[in-house]
């Protein structure tokens, strides 16, 4: 844990002149307010203000203001800054004018869950993200262009991998800025690539997804390219995932692992399992929050589009990844890098907590292709299907009575704001139908 004298010591040391101060809204953006390091000392007595009525999701306008409480352990250095004073970073939690943490705040929403843990015995809820993206080409001004960076796939090599060294240099920045990157690679559809990082305590986590999302996209900035996290930019071809693996952890003993029992794995772990299956159709509404997000919840391209687990079927919605003993736990194969990654896990948290509390038991494990079964197959199997749309997602979520407790106020927000942008949709017009219907 660092103290306010570690950071005035770090920003002294690393002759550090501007400090941002990020936190993020509830989609999921990060936002920052960048200070001179020469207003430190009220950084670091929370007094930095916000106007919360210009954040997605925040305050009315009529009682917006909000300050920003520095988490310490989260001071970073953004390598990638190299001209106009050395820049650090600290994550913040968004308090009310009173002092009070602010219910919508998704960070805090998580942070609260994560603690919650403790009625039931568990210590923290550890998480790994796999993060999927595509890199396009820009045009002479920056913009980026529907030209993808190359036309590789999976695993493949430079120069067929055109990514490499812009991937390189993001990996390098990010294990400056404390990653533990675990693996990189070409992913299947062209322009598309992968970064692993280790997994680590929820929050840890998910502040790590927004650095990683920023960091990616401010490196391919440098290499002449944009990287998007956006679900599936590109019909006919695999999309972007963030598939999430979790597990229970006790100080350092993982919960989930139970040599003894059936596939290893703990009661606890399949309470949890069955929280997770039994409330998917209304936490999609989060982990996949995009109009953009059901469009790559197709069948074909690597993505679930039933709510089934298994063990080594990658069409089912979780799976159990070889390695017990401290590796043991669930991949959540549903998740996109569109989703806020804070609401997201809470949101998976909150239905295997569920799961836990009720005693919950999942179905049968599902190994066969869900892609290729009759709807009578699934049927015998009872297979549900995910919500194939946004406004269905959001209808469960609604409806869901046990996430809108443990999540709390910002449930009703989410779906408001949701709702906005639904509306906006339907406003617009899209170039499918001005191609399919214009000579109508
Ligand atoms: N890109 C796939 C998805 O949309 C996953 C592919 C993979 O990781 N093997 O989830
Ligand atoms: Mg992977
Ligand atoms: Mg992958
Ligand atoms: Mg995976």
């Amino acid at each position: 844990m660092k103290t306010a004298a570690d950071i005035r010591k770090l920003a002294k040391d690393e002759e550090i002149e501007y400090l941002r101060m990020t936190f993020s809204d509830l989609n999921g953006r990060l936002k920052n307010v960048e200070i001179p390091v020469s207003l430190l000392d009220e950084a670091l007595s929370n007094q930095i203000k916000i106007d919360g009525s210009s954040i997605t999701g925040f305050l009315p306008i009529q009682n917006s203001d909000m300050y920003l409480y520095p988490d310490l352990d989260t001071w970073t250095i953004y390598p990638w800054i190299t001209t106009g004073g050395k820049t650090a970073s600290l994550i913040c939690d968004v308090h009310n004018s009173d002092g009070s943490p602010f219910a919508g705040d998704p960070r805090y929403v998580l942070k609260r869950l994560d603690k919650s843990l403790a009625e039931i015995g568990c210590g923290h809820l550890n998480v790994g993200a796999e993060m999927e993206y595509f890199l396009f080409k820009t045009d002479d001004a920056g913009h980026p262009t529907a030209e993808l960076n190359d036309q590789a796939s999976y695993f493949d090599v430079y120069p067929d991998d055109a990514g490499e060294a812009c991937r390189r240099e993001t990996v390098n920045t990010l294990k400056k800025m404390g990653f533990l990157i675990e693996a990189n690679h070409h992913e299947v559809a062209p322009g598309q690539c992968e970064i692993d990082f280790r997994f680590d305590d929820a929050v840890i986590t998910a502040d790590r997804i927004q650095l990683l999302k920023l960091t990616t996209k401010a490196i391919a900035v440098k290499y002449g390219l944009r990287a998007t996290f956006m679900p599936k930019p590109l019909a006919g071809m695999n999309g972007s995932g963030m598939h999430l693996n979790t597990s229970l952890f006790d100080d350092d003993h993982n919960l989930f692992d139970d040599p003894k029992a059936v596939n290893g794995l703990s009661s606890l772990a399949t309470h949890y399992l069955a929280g997770v299956l039994a409330h998917a159709q209304a936490f999609t509404a989060i982990t996949n929050p995009t109009i953009n997000s059901y469009k790559r919840l197709v069948p074909g391209y690597e993505a679930p589009t039933y709510v089934a687990w298994a063990m080594a079927n990658r069409t089912a919605l979780v799976r159990v990844p070889d390695g017990r003993g401290p590796a043991t736990r669930l991949e959540l194969r549903s998740g996109d890098p569109s989703a806020n990654p804070y609401l997201a896990i809470a949101a998976v948290l909150a239905a295997g907590l569920a799961g836990i509390k009720q005693k919950l038991t999942p179905p049968a494990n599902v190994e066969d292709s869900i892609y290729q079964m009759s709807a009578k197959q699934r049927q015998d199997q009872e297979i549900v299907q995910l919500p194939s749309s946004l406004p269905k997602a959001l209808v469960n979520l609604k409806n869901d009575q046990t996430l809108g407790e443990s999540l709390g106020p910002v449930v009703a927000k989410y779906l408001q704001i949701k709702q906005a942008e639904l509306t906006q949709f339907q406003l617009s017009v899209t170039d499918w139908e001005k191609k399919t219907y214009f000579d109508a």
